[in-house]
């Protein structure tokens, strides 16, 4: 396996504080509500296993599983639901949770997919934002760390599923992103 030429983004202590601030805003957000949080596979699992047990309210969960067709590392706008929820969403407040917002695209169609199924509220929560790549107006409810360009891996996040495990975020060298 060829080496990644990587360096550290977050460690492990700055990550942890600020899921700890997320999870005590949205605590405070829907206390006494019934919550159900949404993950978006593959990538959101390890920042929405280390967000939920930082609530200090109860709250259900469920997955999806998205495509996005494009080349190299961009997605192409062409997103397919490869994997639904099955919980009923009608009338409940729903949280979906995601590693990273990019172009916006993935996001975009989740939430129109979603809200068809008239929840009673929706709201996003995403661990990296990547504000100034959008391509379509979107914005997601509560931010952990807005970041610049550039392709980062660890804590959920993968380049060709390697790093996933990792428990620190790393950027990766932007030439072996293109040579592949
Ligand atoms: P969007 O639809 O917003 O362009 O893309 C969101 C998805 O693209 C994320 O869920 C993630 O799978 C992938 N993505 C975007 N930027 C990065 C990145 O820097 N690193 C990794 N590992 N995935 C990314």
């Amino acid at each position: 396996m060829e080496k990644m030429q990587k360096k550290i983004l977050f460690p492990r202590d700055a990550i942890k504080k600020r899921v700890e601030e997320l999870a005590g805003r949205i605590s405070a957000d829907y206390k006494d509500r019934e919550l159900i949080v949404i993950g978006i596979l593959k990538g959101a699992f390890v920042f929405m296993a280390d967000l939920i047990r930082a609530f200090s309210i109860p709250c259900r969960i469920d997955f999806v599983r998205v495509a996005s067709y494009g080349a190299g590392t961009e997605s192409s706008g062409r997103v397919v639901l490869t994997k639904d929820i099955e919980t009923s969403i009608k009338g409940r407040d729903i949280l979906i949770v995601e590693d990273i917002v990019d172009t916006g695209l993935t996001l975009a169609y989740l939430v129109n997919w979603l809200k068809e199924r008239n929840p009673q509220s929706l709201k996003v929560c995403a661990f990296l934002d990547k504000r100034k790549r959008r391509k379509v107006a979107f914005e997601a409810d509560y931010v952990g760390f807005t970041i610049d360009d550039g392709f980062v891996v660890g804590y959920g996040l993968d380049f060709n599923e390697q790093s996933r495990f990792l428990p620190e975020v790393y950027i990766i060298d932007q030439q072996q992103v293109d040579k592949k």
